[in-house]
C-alpha cells in the first residue's frame, strides 16, 4: 500500500476506535444513568412514604383540639375566669398529648400568646410564651391552615407544626384562636441520617432541613439575600443563621432526574465548588408536607463503568481487527507458501531438464572424450611401432657401420678355422688323430670366440619390448664398447671409466640402455675422428635427485652453437649423407624418458661433448633382484 493510504488507513482506524469508544461510553453512561435513576426514583417512594405518614401522622389533631369544649370555653371566658379555664385546658391537652406520643399540644389566642400548652406542668413550659411571629400563627389566625417546619424558641428543638383556626359558633364562626401540634422529626433525623448517598429535605424556601452529610442543614440551595434569611432565620428557625453555605445546585427538573456538581469536602475554607464531583439528583414533593426529598447519586461508578465498557468494545474491536488481519495475513502467508512451492516446483523442472541437457551434453562430450583417447591411443600405437621401426633401423644402421670392423674381427678366425679344419683332415688321413684333434680344440675355441663377436650383435639387433630390470650400469657401458672395439683399438681411443659403488645399479631396460650408449659412443668416435687425442670416459655417481647420472664425456669437436640448440630435434644431423639419419640423440632421449629417465647435453670442460645420461635408481622392494 502507498504511503500516504497507509497514514489515512491508520488515521481512519483511529477515528473509528474513537468513535467506537465515545458511542460504547455514552450508551454505557445513559444505562448506567438510567438505571441509577430507576434505583433513586425507588429509593425516594420508600423514604417519601415513611416520612410522610411519620410527618403527618398528627395532622387532625388540631381539629380534636378545636372540638374540645374546654379549649372553647377558655378562649371565650373572661380574663378573670382564663385561670380556672386554663387548667382544664392544659389537662385535656396534657392528656391527649400523651396519648398520642407527641411532643406538645398547645393553643394560642387570636393575639398569638400561648394560653393552653400540653407541656404546663414543666417550668419550662411555653405558657405565655409569644408565638405571633410564627409564619403558622399568622395563616392560622387569618382561617387558613398552616403546616410547617419550625425550631421553638424556648427549647430549639425543631418540629412540624400543623395549626387550625379555632371558630367560635355562638360568636358567629368568629376565630378566637389557634390550635397547634407540634410533630416531633427525630424518627426522620435519624432515617435521614442513616441515608449513605447524599441526601436533602428541603423546605419551600430552598432551605435545607434535614441533610446527610449533617453539615449541610440549614444550608441554601443558592444564593439569598441576607436579610430575607435573616427573617426567616428569626421566625421559623429560632434564630439560627441560615444559608452559612451555600449549596449552588439548581433543582429545576430534578423531579426527573438532573445531572448536578455537588463539593466533594464541605468546609468552613473550601468553596463548596471546588472538588465538586458529579450526581445524579432526584427529587420528589411531599404531598403531606411543604418539603422537597433530594436524593443524589455518585455518577462515578456509572463513568467508570462506561469508560470500562468503552474500553472493552475499542478492545474487542481491536481483537475483531487483528483476527481479520491474522486471517488475511495467513491467507496471504498460504498464497506466499504455495506460490513458493510453485516456483519451487518449476525450477526443479527447468533444473532436470538443465541436467538432462548437461548429461546429454557431458555424455556426447565423454563419448568424444573416449573417441579422442582411442585415437590417441591408436596414434601412440603407431607411434611406438613406427619409433620401434626406427630404433631397429638405427639399430641397423649402426650395425651397418659396424659391418667392416665386425668383418675383419670374424674373417681372422673364420681364416685359421678354415686352415687348421684342412690341417685335421690331413692329419686324420695320416692317422695322426692326436694332431687332428688338437686342431679341432683350436677350432672349437675360435667359433666360440666368434660367437662371443656375434653374440652382442644379435642381442643388439633383436627386436625386444621394454622391460625394467636392475641394471648394471659398469656391465652395459662394456657391452656397448665391445661393439666398437675394433674402431677402438683402430682409433687408438684412451678410455676412462669411473663408476662409483653407490651409482652402480639402475631400474631399466639393458638392451634399451645399451642401444642408447651404443649412440653415444658411435657419435663420439665420429666427433673424435678427426682429432689427435681421443678420450672417451664414463663415470658415474648419485645425483640429488637419487638418481644414478651416467656422463659420456669426449675430447671431440663439440657442438657448434646451432647443433646445441637442435640436438634433440628429428632428422638433425651435421654427417654427411648415408653418415647419419639425425635420430640417434631424439631417439635416446625418448628411450630414457621411457622409463622415467632422461638425456642431457653439453660442452665438456676441455672442449668436445658431455652427455649425461640420468637413469631411475633401484626401487627399495627390488633391492632383493640385485644382479
Ligand atoms: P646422427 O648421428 O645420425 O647425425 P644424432 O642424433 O646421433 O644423429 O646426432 C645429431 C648430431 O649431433 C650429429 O650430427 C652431430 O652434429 C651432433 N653430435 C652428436 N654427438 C656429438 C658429439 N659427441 N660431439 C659433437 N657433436 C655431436
Amino acid at each position: 500500500m502507498p504511503r500516504p493510504h497507509r497514514v489515512l488507513g491508520l488515521v481512519g482506524l483511529m477515528v473509528a476506535f474513537l468513535l467506537l469508544g465515545l458511542l460504547s461510553y455514552r450508551v454505557s453512561e445513559h444505562y448506567g444513568i438510567e438505571d441509577m435513576r430507576e434505583k433513586a426514583s425507588h429509593q425516594l417512594d420508600i423514604l417519601g412514604a415513611a416520612i410522610d405518614s411519620e410527618v403527618t401522622r398528627h395532622a387532625s389533631i388540631p381539629s380534636a383540639v378545636e372540638l374540645n369544649p374546654d379549649v372553647v370555653s377558655l378562649l371565650r371566658a373572661p380574663s378573670e375566669e382564663q385561670d380556672i379555664r386554663q387548667v382544664e385546658a392544659n389537662r385535656f391537652l396534657q392528656k391527649l398529648n400523651d396519648h398520642l406520643g407527641g411532643p406538645a399540644i398547645f393553643v394560642l389566642d387570636t393575639s398569638g400568646t400561648v394560653v393552653a400548652s400540653s407541656d404546663w406542668i414543666f417550668s419550662d413550659n411555653l405558657l405565655g410564651s409569644d408565638l405571633s411571629y410564627m409564619p403558622f400563627f399568622r395563616d392560622a389566625v387569618r382561617g387558613t391552615p398552616a403546616r410547617h417546619y419550625a425550631v421553638d424558641h424556648v427549647r430549639h428543638e425543631p418540629g412540624y407544626y400543623f395549626a387550625l383556626p379555632i371558630r367560635d359558633e355562638a360568636r358567629e364562626w368568629a376565630i378566637i384562636g389557634v390550635a397547634v401540634v407540634k410533630s416531633g422529626i427525630r424518627e426522620v433525623e435519624r432515617r435521614w441520617l442513616a441515608q449513605e448517598a447524599p441526601a436533602l429535605i428541603v423546605d419551600r424556601n430552598g432551605v435545607v432541613l434535614l441533610a446527610s452529610p449533617p453539615e449541610w442543614r440549614y444550608a441554601t440551595l443558592g444564593p439569598q439575600p441576607l436579610d430575607a434569611l435573616e427573617r426567616l432565620g428569626r421566625q421559623q428557625f429560632a434564630g439560627q443563621p441560615l444559608g452559612a453555605i451555600s449549596l449552588d445546585i439548581n433543582l429545576d427538573g430534578a423531579d426527573e432526574g438532573r445531572i448536578v456538581r455537588l463539593p466533594k469536602h464541605l468546609r468552613d475554607d473550601v468553596a463548596p465548588s471546588q472538588g465538586a464531583r458529579p450526581y445524579l439528583a432526584m427529587a420528589r414533593h411531599l404531598s403531606g408536607a411543604a418539603w422537597r426529598i433530594v436524593v443524589f447519586s455518585d455518577l462515578r461508578p456509572v463513568g467508570i463503568q462506561a469508560a470500562t465498557h468503552a474500553a472493552l468494545s475499542i478492545a474487542a474491536l481491536g481483537c475483531l481487527l487483528l483476527g481479520v488481519l491474522y486471517t488475511r495475513q495467513r491467507r496471504r502467508l498460504a498464497r506466499g507458501r504455495e506460490e513458493a512451492r510453485a516456483m519451487l516446483e518449476r525450477a526443479n523442472q527447468e533444473l532436470e531438464l538443465k541436467v538432462e541437457a548437461r548429461t546429454a551434453d557431458l555424455s556426447d562430450a565423454v563419448a568424444g572424450l573416449q573417441r579422442e583417447v582411442q585415437e590417441r591411443q591408436r596414434a601412440e600405437q603407431t607411434l611406438r611401432a613406427a619409433q620401434a621401426e626406427l630404433v631397429q633401423a638405427a639399430k641397423l644402421a649402426v650395425l651397418g657401420q659396424m659391418v667392416t670392423g665386425i668383418t675383419h674381427e670374424l674373417s681372422q678366425p673364420l681364416g685359421a678355422i678354415r686352415t687348421l679344419a684342412a690341417n685335421a683332415a690331413e692329419f686324420m688321413r695320416r692317422a695322426d688323430l692326436v694332431t687332428a684333434e688338437k686342431n679341432l680344440a683350436i677350432v672349437e675355441q675360435l667359433t666360440e670366440q666368434m660367437g662371443h663377436i656375434i653374440g652382442p650383435l644379435k642381442t643388439f639387433a633383436r627386436k625386444s619390448p621394454a622391460v625394467s630390470t636392475a641394471v648394471d650400469v659398469a656391465q652395459a657401458v662394456d657391452s656397448a664398447l665391445f661393439l666398437f672395439e675394433s674402431r677402438l683399438k683402430k682409433e687408438s681411443v684412451v678410455l676412462e671409466r669411473r663408476i662409483a659403488a653407490d651409482a652402480c645399479i639402475a631400474w631399466c631396460d639393458r638392451n634399451r640402455l645399451q642401444q642408447v650408449l651404443v649412440n653415444l659412443i658411435g657419435n663420439a668416435l665420429d666427433a673424435m675422428h678427426d682429432e689427435p687425442v681421443r678420450r672417451l670416459s664414463f663415470s658415474s655417481e648419485r645425483a640429488s635427485s637419487g638418481k644414478v647420472a651416467l656422463a659420456v664425456v669426449d675430447s671431440g669437436c663439440g657442438f657448434s652453437e646451432e647443433a646445441v640448440a637442435h640436438l634433440f630435434e628429428p632428422f638433425f644431423t651435421t654427417k654427411q649423407p648415408g653418415e647419419g639419419l639425425g635420430l640417434g640423440l631424439t631417439i635416446s632421449r625418448d628411450i630414457l624418458r621411457d622409463f622415467g629417465g632422461d638425456l642431457m647435453a653439453g660442452p665438456a670442460p676441455g672442449g668436445g661433448a658431455r652427455f649425461v645420461v640420468l637413469l631411475p635408481p633401484l626401487p627399495s622392494d627390488h633391492r632383493e633382484t640385485l644382479p
